[in-house]
């Protein structure tokens, strides 16, 4: 049997574990899986672009799993109250194919992403880290703003999106968090002033220039989310000239992130090396370090193992029979009628 966890169950899931502490769990086996990166079977995902969004399909294994997520990205979709980035995803047995666990991934991604944004922060950022600036407040806004904050210290964040409707619901999501301090802000420069970590989440198909070279502090660690396909981008390009730049799998960044603005041989650092003591990650206090995110196979993997074993340690979700279950795996064909009304019908008559 599979263990389907559909949105009620997940929605379960996090409300049992305590939404940071689930985003702390995720953040470590993240991290503990990057640092056995050579062990993966590793690809870029395999995207189809039409001129309105994406949809992608994003496999990983080692010796033991395999996964697969199924994801789009459609900025214009919240505008017919869609989310702009959904997706549901497997988590398989390498040594008989089956489906272990079918899962919703879109609040699952969400939380893998501000976990993933939160390990390279813990590696790149200053330690001292008090101020952070969140720029777009859509749907992923949040789990940002609370991984930071409860994980690094983040105290203070200032916000600013285009659509002030966002900021009014990030405001209000927020509000019972009484310890972290949110500023409404005018632009993104405001919200720039002064900050120690710039994190930009912003969905505009666009090849966009959110972060100029002028918003520039010393130290800053830029934590760029929302650039993550062919035409997307939020960072200038003299914003990576000026930083030490962190990906996560380099031939796929290449293609999607900041990074795909830049020529071929613009050094990059993969995260995984400076988790696992193999490159240096910042290199003085007043370095800029940039983490392009795009979202790899890899933090899917490590989501849906840890979902599948909460999941069965709480009994949440339930077993579906995705594959037939047999006794005779040669006979399909009974399987093919066994649940059918018509042909009892039949045999009666
Ligand atoms: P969303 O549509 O819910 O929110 C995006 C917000 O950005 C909107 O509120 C919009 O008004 C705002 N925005 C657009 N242009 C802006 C600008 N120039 N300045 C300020 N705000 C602006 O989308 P979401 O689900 O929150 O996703 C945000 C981005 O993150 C998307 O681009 C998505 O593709 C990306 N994403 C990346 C990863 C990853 O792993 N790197 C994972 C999930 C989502």
């Amino acid at each position: 049997m599979t263990r389907f966890v559909d949105v009620p169950a997940m929605s379960a899931l996090i409300q049992t574990l305590g939404v940071t502490d689930f985003i702390g769990q995720l953040a470590d086996a993240i991290e503990s899986d990057f640092v056995r990166w050579p062990q993966f079977e590793k690809s870029a995902r395999l995207a189809s672009h039409s001129d309105i969004g994406v949809i992608e399909l994003m496999p990983v294994s080692d010796a033991d799993r395999y996964a697969f997520k199924y994801v789009n990205g459609h900025p214009a979709n919240t505008g017919k109250n869609l989310f702009t980035v959904m997706a549901f995803g497997v988590l398989a047995d390498v040594s008989t194919g089956y489906p272990v666990v079918l899962s919703e991934l879109t609040l699952a991604t969400a939380l893998r992403t501000c976990a993933t944004s939160l390990v390279a922060a813990r590696a790149l950022a200053r330690h001292e880290a008090k101020r952070m600036a969140l720029i777009g407040n859509g749907a992923q806004s949040e789990f940002q703003a609370l991984a930071f904050h409860r994980w690094l210290g983040i105290d203070e964040i200032a916000i600013f999106d285009v659509d002030s409707k966002a900021s009014d619901k990030l405001e209000r999501n927020l509000a019972d968090y009484t310890d972290l301090r949110i500023i409404r802000c005018n632009s993104t420069a405001e919200a720039v002033r002064g900050a120690d970590i710039v994190t930009t989440v912003t969905a505009d198909k666009t090849r966009a220039a959110i972060i100029t070279p002028d918003m520039l502090e010393p130290g800053v660690h830029i934590n760029g989310v929302g650039g993550d396909c062919p035409g997307k981008t939020e960072l200038h390009p003299e914003v990576l000239r000026a930083a030490r730049v962190f990906v996560e799998y380099e031939p796929q960044t290449r293609v999607e992130g900041d990074i795909q603005q830049m020529p071929a041989d613009f050094p990059v650092v993969e995260l995984w090396r400076v988790l696992g003591g193999h490159a240096e990650g910042r290199q003085d206090d007043a370095q800029i370090t940039v983490f392009d995110s795009v979202g790899f196979a890899l933090e899917d993997f490590s989501a849906l193992r840890l979902i599948h074993a909460h999941a069965l340690r709480l009994n949440i979700g339930r077993d579906v029979e995705l594959v037939p279950e047999t006794d005779d795996p040669k006979d399909l064909f009974r399987h093919a009628t066994a649940h059918s009304p018509h042909r009892r019908i039949r045999r009666v008559a």
